[in-house]
């Protein structure tokens, strides 16, 4: 791979030094790679259609019919024919927690837990196997599945777990469940406060039932030991695997820490980092970019950085995004500001330095008035910097203001939503924010009617990362529960054509490397995912069983549904 990349390298070099007609009796060099037979949808608008595509190195260096393709073959040209099947650029997904989530595939797993019952006894059974001073943590239950939902509490599972400290999270990421141990490790009484931006759940007595929402997870997390570098490593590699066998060629790492960002560069190094990375820190440590003078979209095809990653509200699924108005249901709230927002002028002071430095910000709000009030800032950054190719993002942009789709399309701010949240939240969104709310949430047709520019990813592990799920969520808008098979809210579906540019361009776009990658075509990176099914025309709801045959990155075959066996597509 290496060799290959030098060689593109040195005859690109030889080319550039030698005189033109020299240069033209050159012999062309020989692909690499060579896909024939293929159905290829290549995003590109100027030729989207094809059948073959060649490789030299990591790069793409035609693309068209078969035979025209042909003359780049040459004695060493691995040739693998596409039996038909459609041939797409590598899904980018544009927002996950990429440590996390392959930490979370050794982790215990709650998310389907449909039951309080069943939760305390899968609890219980990794009690069991926890050896002593270790946490149970991760989870990712949903509350929602139980019938009625009700949060769980600290009761629930302290009996099972009277010595291993548990504080598992909800599937949003924004609640956790302590159990007794850990409530005590934590020193959290009745008599703790809330912290700023976030909520202690407490009884009629105001004793802490277990579950801690958005900032006040903090205090159970600084107790929590530290990751080693070796766990660390082995999450990265899981994730790595579990991207590469879903077609996912890169994604964009959403509040990595320094650790997380070194096992990447770590991976880099060995040449075993097969999705590309874009990260995308805390804006809390805002002044460590600014202080280094790197900008927006620094580093390699593998890894970049000069993102910063800031919080406005929290979640609908836990009530804690931030609206103009209370929840229908719960008319004593309108969510909780992140602790970053408050003040306003902390957030407002921390963009402003980010800005000036050359960072791209993108910001997690959910809730209306929490995106209005990052529009606001965004737009003072604007006035006070003047216009340039920034590229502000909201990462989420789930339920909009009326007022604001204007104003979102006018500052250029990319939304960077997750198509799965809708079918998933679809289900209890609008008896907790009402009928007029909800339409103008996961306005996917609303964006780009607007000129919006959209970006696609699933935001896992708070969602699977699988793409052909969410391409499907954003097609179908058909809810996880049955209730809407025509669609919720039907009239912000989505083509399955814009649904893949979304996760193509439209995430490459997000991450200043539309150039370099997000359609097929000569001269850009070869990352390319060959699918089992037409997605184009089978029927939309056949979308989520199509199956991901092989994965390239860079020219190098990173998944194979062939020789690694039948791999099971969990939830995860
Ligand atoms: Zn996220």
């Amino acid at each position: 791979m290496q060799k290959s990349r030098l060689f593109l390298i040195a005859f690109l070099g030889t080319c550039a030094l030698l005189p033109k007609v020299a240069a033209q009796t050159q012999p062309k060099p020989a692909a690499d790679l060579i896909i024939t037979n293929a159905k290829i949808w290549t995003v590109d608008q100027s030729t989207p259609t094809a059948e073959a595509v060649a490789v030299l190195g990591d790069r793409i260096v035609a693309v068209g019919s078969n035979a025209g393709v042909a003359s780049w073959r040459g004695p060493n040209s691995r040739v693998i024919d596409a039996a038909g099947k459609l041939l797409l650029p590598g899904f980018n997904d544009a927002h996950v927690h990429f440590l996390s989530g392959g930490s979370n595939l050794d982790n215990i797993y709650l998310y389907d837990a449909a039951s309080p019952e069943e939760f305390a006894r899968r609890v219980g059974e990794r009690a069991k196997i926890t050896s002593e001073g270790e946490w149970i943590e991760g989870g990712n239950w949903d509350d929602m599945k139980w019938i009625p939902a009700h949060l769980p509490t600290k009761e629930l599972i302290d009996s099972v777990t009277p010595n291993t400290p548990v504080f598992v999270n909800r599937y949003d990421g924004h609640m956790a469940l302590a159990n007794s141990v850990a409530l005590r490790l934590a020193g959290l009484t009745s008599k703790t406060a809330d912290p700023p931006g976030g909520t202690i759940v407490r009884d009629a007595h105001g004793n802490p039932t277990g579950v801690l929402k958005d900032a006040a997870m903090g205090l159970v997390y600084k107790v929590m030991p530290e990751q080693t570098h070796d766990q660390r490593l082995r999450a990265a590699k899981r994730a790595l695997a579990h991207a590469a066998a879903l077609g996912v060629t890169s994604v964009q790492v959403m509040n990595p820490s320094y650790q997380e960002i070194a096992i990447y560069s770590e991976l880099l190094v060995g040449d075993v980092l097969t999705t590309r990375i874009y990260a995308a820190p805390l804006i809390t440590q805002v002044d460590d970019q600014v202080k280094i003078g790197i900008r927006r979209a620094f580093g390699g095809p593998y890894l970049r950085i000069g993102a910063l990653k800031a919080y406005s509200d929290g979640s609908i699924g836990s009530s804690t995004a931030y609206f103009f108005d209370p929840y229908t249901d719960q008319p004593n709230t309108r969510g909780l500001l992140s602790d970053e927002m408050q003040p306003l002028s902390l957030m407002h002071d921390r963009m402003m330095r980010a800005d000036a430095a050359g960072l791209q910000i993108c910001t997690h709000a959910i809730g209306d008035e929490g995106i209005s009030l990052i529009l606001d800032i965004y737009s003072d950054i604007v006035k006070s910097h003047g216009e340039s190719d920034r590229r502000f993002r909201i990462e989420h942009a789930q339920h909009m203001a009326a007022k604001d789709f204007d104003r979102f399309a006018q500052l250029r701010v990319i939304a960077s939503v997750q198509p799965y949240h809708a079918i998933d939240d679809g289900r209890f969104v609008e008896t907790r924010i009402g009928h007029d709310r909800a339409t103008r949430t996961y306005a996917f047709r609303t964006f780009l009617d607007h000129g919006v520019h959209l970006a696609f990813g699933t935001d896992w592990e708070v969602a699977p990362m699988n793409p052909l799920l969410t391409i499907y969520a954003a097609v179908t808008r058909a809810t996880l529960d049955g209730k809407y098979p025509d669609g919720w809210f039907p009239e912000q579906k989505l083509t399955v054509e814009e649904a893949v540019r979304a996760y193509t361009m439209g995430s490459a776009y997000a991450e200043f490397q539309e150039k370099e990658k997000g359609s097929i075509s000569p001269g850009k990176l070869a990352d390319m995912v060959l699918l089992s099914d037409d997605i184009f025309s089978i029927a939309p709801s056949e979308i989520r069983a199509a199956k991901v045959l092989k994965t390239f990155e860079g020219g190098r075959l990173i998944w194979d549904s062939d020789s690694r066996g039948k791999y099971e597509l969990s939830d995860r």
